[in-house]
């Protein structure tokens, strides 16, 4: 005889303090412990004083057999002393999305598995592209074809894009050339970016089985129309098939704006797929003064950023839009049979924009982002980190020991001090080595620099004073030696 359910109950009972009363309890200290974390992060030394290897010895071989407790060792990058690579956002609104996200967890890959994630979703990149001031060929209100999508990361967001590129370009190849195969066309494709583009960039091209070439920026670091169109001009002289081009507005090494209006023509007259990472910068479009940046957006056929840098939304929300999202829903199109419903083609379903199938309720985060702080104190706070950036960059700029490397335009101010690089080497050294304050250099065309990045929320001008007398500090050790 089958065992009755409450044998099975019996049977199977789940002794941890998590599946009980005490649970609340626990989930309740830990939002205290959270908001003292961040209230007090200040205090903390910014980078923990460990080796790699740190952890093994401190904790347990095995997992526990019986339920445990957990303590935890990390860099703290809500620190205002932090002010390495770029910012990573961070705010309560998105944190208590994340935990309600938790609590849902639903896995919205199709309209189906999780209307609500789906439509939310739809909403928020609507929502968002209208505050960026996207053009509407790129919104899925304008009843177009064009939408928006959450992916996880930048680094998504351009292979995704690539491969939708790819799809596009050996279709437009079978039409001119019937008796190609796909292989005889693949082997011709050539993407294109500058040699300041992420490294995310290059790794697309080796996930998507391309050549990526990377191009020479101008001596202010900005990818012109010009070098793309010779060496578009060039390619297809040699017989092979330009089909992708990344332009990037905010380099992550010291954040310059391609040339996006000058790119964008010479793309479109080629039918080259034109997809614009502007993984850190792009937030500030949020703010009109800064779209000038933008110029040409329309030209693009897809466009990225993360709200989860600089627009208060905690990691992972990567925005993209598409213009033309159907090259990517056929590329990627797997149909079974069980993932099938009634509703397809009437909402996106999203499995088919991305490279995963399951994915998290991730618009709560912008849901609650948007709503709880409204534009204005968005704009408000990008504006206040580009100023804490200038007040950064006056500082450096009385003191002639230094030099500014590269135009200040947004949230990071790229430095060093004068002369060969290996002083400012030293400065860096000795700057992280003694863990107040903590940053990371760059290199172009063989100069070093520091650069200087306002990361946290809970950055003022006493604490850019403070990171600045400690660079200074740590200027005059390296320069009596
Ligand atoms: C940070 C950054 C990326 C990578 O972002 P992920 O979301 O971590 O993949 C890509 N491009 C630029 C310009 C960046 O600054």
């Amino acid at each position: 005889m089958a065992s009755s359910s409450s044998n099975i109950e019996e049977r199977f009972k789940i002794n941890s303090e998590m599946e009980s009363a005490q649970f609340k309890d626990f989930a309740k200290e830990m939002i205290d412990y959270v908001s003292n974390y961040l209230e007090n992060i200040r205090d903390r030394r910014v980078l923990p004083s460990v080796e790699p290897g740190y952890l093994r010895p401190l904790i347990p071989e095995t997992a526990p057999e019986k339920p445990d407790n957990w303590e935890d060792v990390v860099t703290h990058w809500h620190s205002p002393r932090f002010h390495a690579y770029f910012p990573t956002a961070n705010s309560y609104p998105a944190i208590v999305a994340d935990i309600l996200s938790g609590a849902i967890a639903c896995i919205g890959f199709s309209w189906i598995a999780s209307p609500a994630c789906t439509e939310l979703e739809v909403v928020m990149l609507d929502w968002l592209g209208k505050m960026l001031d996207l053009p509407k060929e790129f919104l899925a209100c304008s009843g177009g074809k064009g939408g928006g999508v959450i992916q996880g990361t930048a680094s998504e967001a351009t292979l995704v894009a690539l491969l939708g590129a790819k799809a596009r370009a050996i279709s437009l190849a079978k039409q001119a050339h019937p008796e190609w195969k796909d292989s005889d066309i693949i082997s011709k494709l050539v993407a294109y970016s500058s040699s300041q583009s992420h490294s995310s960039v290059e790794r697309a091209g080796l996930l998507g089985g391309v050549t990526l070439k990377s191009l020479k920026p101008d001596s202010s670091n900005r990818l012109r129309g010009e070098t793309v169109e010779q060496a578009i001009k060039e390619d297809i002289e040699a017989g092979l098939i330009p089909f992708y081009v990344v332009a990037t507005l905010g380099t992550t090494s010291s954040c310059t704006f391609d040339n996006l209006d000058e790119i964008g023509p010479v793309c479109n007259a080629n039918n080259v797929w034109l997809h614009v990472d502007a993984a850190y910068a792009g937030s500030a479009f949020i703010c009109p003064e800064f779209r000038y940046l933008m110029k040409g957006i329309e030209r693009a056929d897809s466009f990225n950023f993360n709200p989860h840098k600089w627009l208060l939304v905690n990691f992972d929300c990567s925005a993209m839009w598409l213009k033309d999202p159907s090259w990517l829903v056929n590329a990627f199109n797997v149909d079974p049979l069980y993932l099938q419903h009634d509703q397809q083609g009437s909402a996106p379903d999203y499995r088919h924009w991305q490279i995963q199938l399951g994915r998290r309720f991730r618009s709560l985060k912008l849901w609650f982002v948007l709503r709880l702080y409204g534009i204005e104190n968005l704009q408000t706070f990008i504006r206040k980190h580009v100023a804490l950036a200038h007040h950064f960059e006056s500082l450096v700029r009385k003191d002639d020991r230094f030099e500014i490397t590269e135009e200040v335009i947004m949230g990071l101010v790229c430095f060093r001090l004068r002369g060969k690089n290996e002083i400012s080497e030293n400065l860096l050294k000795n700057i992280n080595a003694r863990g107040v304050i903590h940053l990371v250099p760059s290199k172009i065309n063989d100069v070093y620099f520091l650069r200087l990045a306002i990361c946290s929320r809970y950055t003022e001008t006493a604490d850019i004073e403070l990171s600045w007398n400690e660079i200074k500090v740590v200027a005059n050790e390296v320069l009596s030696q």
